[in-house]
């Protein structure tokens, strides 16, 4: 077992640090205090930036402009862009639009791929994915009330979503709704792009979250669909293979948000470990010295580390055998990061007394705004569920003594 970093990705990690130091850190005073007519001019420099050096957009092919690195390799990158909230965005590897990027991609006609993926691969506009609706479960998707009905050559659309994640601003969303109400449940969703200036697609409002609604990237909006007609060749893939295509964008998608989570549990843990070298509590005593401080340190070390190769280990076994074999490995990266994140964010916080409150630092917004990575992309009690099933299965025929 080999866990060195080829040279080729030490370097490109070693220029990404760099520039998340020097050019996105600075921005963050503006991200939290709001300021998005001073932030976004500048992440756009950013991004012009990024592109001239080559970094463009880690995972997706070379074809798109992107650099086209294995997944276990882009892996590394999102977590080195983790440290901060602006840099998947910086690099042009966010969500919602990575994923969309992807299907795209591998299910896009011609047209829609001219149409709507190479521009968004190249950053010249967003989209938004658009499933979960407000009165239905989310961790049961294939309940589902928004429908899309044939009328000649359009579908027509009418249903209320939620948390549709940087609809604000977008281009087009990617919809799922029923076109096949009598198929089995999971044949009957379809994913249709539509254009988010098609009359019937309302913006009703970007959902407070945690005290803030946000703006353009940074919200995530409610949508009525009101009788919202877009042409049939708008549908994305086959009719009635929304989940199916939906189980494509989960796999490296997951790996995506779980090591954007392990940077944010390296920043948290360094911000951490900052402060515990610095604090004076006591007479020449630094927090550093106290053994519960200490125990905070050693365990986030400790929970980073399993976490981090987890989720490295997820990104090799989907290389190696594909998402569907690797399901299993997938469901517990989702959880296992995500809580591991949050335990670490929050003894940073704690470690940093009144000031961990502040937004003087990122641990706050860190601590608020992640809470949601253990509901986003399948709630914990799911992928543990479905991890459990699969586990079990391979006991269903074995003698165990
Ligand atoms: C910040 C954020 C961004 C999001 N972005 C998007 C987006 O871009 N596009 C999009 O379509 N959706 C998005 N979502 C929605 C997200 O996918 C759903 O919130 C999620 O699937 C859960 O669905 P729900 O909220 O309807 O919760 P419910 O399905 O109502 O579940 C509520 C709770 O019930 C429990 N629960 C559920 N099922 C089980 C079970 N089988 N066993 C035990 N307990 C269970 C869990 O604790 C769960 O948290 C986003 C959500 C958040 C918070």
């Amino acid at each position: 077992m080999d866990f060195s970093v080829s040279e080729k990705m030490q370097i490109i990690l070693s220029l990404v640090d760099e520039f998340v130091a020097r050019e996105l850190l600075p921005l963050e005073k503006d991200y939290l205090a709001g300021n998005m007519k001073v932030l976004m001019p500048a992440l756009e420099e950013k991004r012009a930036m990024v592109k001239e050096m080559e970094l463009w957009a880690p995972l997706h092919p070379a074809e798109l402009g992107g650099m086209g690195l294995a997944l276990i390799e882009s892996a590394l990158v999102f977590e080195a862009l983790g440290r901060t909230p602006l840099g998947l965005y910086a690099f042009g590897c966010q969500a919602p639009d990575a994923g969309n990027i992807e299907i795209l991609h591998k299910y896009g006609t011609p047209e829609q791929v001219e149409a709507f993926l190479r521009p968004l691969a190249a950053g010249e506009i967003r989209s938004c994915f658009s499933m979960t609706e407000v009165d239905m479960p989310g961790s049961n998707p294939v309940m589902m009330e928004t429908t899309a009905v044939r009328e000649g050559d359009d579908y027509v659309i009418n249903g209320q979503k939620w948390y549709t994640t940087a609809a604000d601003g977008a281009s087009f969303a990617i919809v799922m709704a029923v076109t096949n109400p009598e198929a089995p449940p999971h044949l009957q969703a379809s994913m249709i792009i539509v254009p988010t200036d098609t009359p019937g697609f309302n913006l009703v409002r970007n959902i407070p979250v945690m005290g803030h609604a946000g703006e353009g990237y940074f919200s995530h909006g409610e949508i009525l669909y009101q009788n919202c007609r877009v042409p049939r060749k708008n549908l994305l893939g086959k009719e009635g293979h929304g989940f199916v295509i939906a189980q494509d964008r989960l796999g490296p998608g997951r790996i995506h948000h779980c090591m954007r989570w392990i940077g944010i549990c390296n920043r948290a843990f360094d911000l951490m470990c900052g402060r515990a070298r610095d604090r004076i509590i006591g007479p020449s005593r630094k927090l550093a010295d106290k053994q519960l401080v200490q125990a905070m340190i050693a365990d986030s070390a400790a929970e980073i580390q399993a976490a981090r190769l987890m989720v490295l280990y997820a990104a090799w076994k989907i290389q190696q055998v594909g998402t569907k074999e690797a399901r299993t490995d997938i469901s517990m990266i989702k959880f296992v990061a995500a809580n591991t994140m949050q335990r670490v964010v929050d003894r940073a916080l704690q470690v940093h007394g009144g000031l961990g409150m502040t937004d003087d630092t990122i641990i706050a917004h860190f601590y608020a705004h992640e809470r949601a990575s253990r509901i986003y992309d399948g709630v914990d009690e799911v992928h543990k569920i479905a991890a459990a099933r699969q586990i079990l299965k391979r006991y269903e025929n074995r003698m165990v003594r």
